[in-house]
């Protein structure tokens, strides 16, 4: 198990916001890649399960914020894996297009562009995952969702904070009307694991959870 084991083939990088190695018979899936330019609590994770970068055989971005996808350069060049993201956010992931990125983050942060081998659509399959398209949070924010085992990687569409769902950084949201309503497309999935982009995974009555959030979601977030 490379991580922190989470359930079966599951692993999760932890810190201030989440990576995790979903490995199945036929591949090693890393999502999301931290914010470590040298990607080094990947490293840290695989190093400690004696592993190593080559097997993974694809990264997945949820989107193209910099605590998510520094790291993605330096495992794809020792991994030689194929990175993937949606359409929407691949320009900025592959450096066609610079982020703006708020200038207290360009402090500590210098992400490093990769190129993006497969562009994703919603409804996509890559490995075993679906391609959720969730925008909002990025125009090209995507969730991953395993349908046979109920697990969804929500990436910033839906975090966990003391205990509970929330939008993600709904202050650096691109679209914060949109990432409410595509909290709607998350409903829609049977989930029995959900595992975001920070904070801590979730089990316990994510239906539930996902009806409040959206029930207090206008007042809370598209208040002007
Ligand atoms: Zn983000
Ligand atoms: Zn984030």
């Amino acid at each position: 198990m490379i991580g922190e084991p989470v359930e079966e083939g599951v692993g999760r990088i932890a810190g201030f916001v989440n990576a995790y190695v979903f490995e199945d018979a036929k591949g090693t899936y890393l999502i999301d890649t931290t914010m470590s330019r040298k990607a080094k609590p990947v490293r840290k994770a695989f190093e400690r399960a004696g592993a190593s970068f080559s097997k993974i055989s694809s990264i997945l971005l949820t989107h193209q914020h910099v605590d998510h996808i520094s790291g993605a350069a330096a495992v794809q060049e020792e991994s030689h894996a194929i990175v993937a993201c949606h359409s929407a956010d691949a320009p900025f992931v592959d450096g066609h297009q610079t982020p703006r990125i708020p200038a207290i983050l360009r402090l500590f942060v210098h992400p490093r562009v990769v190129p993006v081998a497969r562009v994703l659509e919603n409804g996509d399959t890559v490995g075993p995952f679906q391609v959720v398209h969730v925008p909002g949070h990025t125009l090209g924010e995507v969730a991953f969702y395993h349908p046979e085992r109920k697990i969804l990687f929500s990436g910033d569409s839906v975090v966990e904070r003391r205990g509970a769902l929330t939008l993600g950084a709904p202050g650096f949201a691109a679209d914060i009307s949109k990432a409410v309503d595509s909290l709607q497309v998350l409903r829609k999935l049977d989930v029995e694991l959900l595992l975001p982009g920070h904070g801590v995974p979730v089990r316990k009555d994510i239906a539930g959870q996902l009806d409040r959030l959206i029930a207090r979601a206008p007042k809370d977030f598209l208040k002007r």
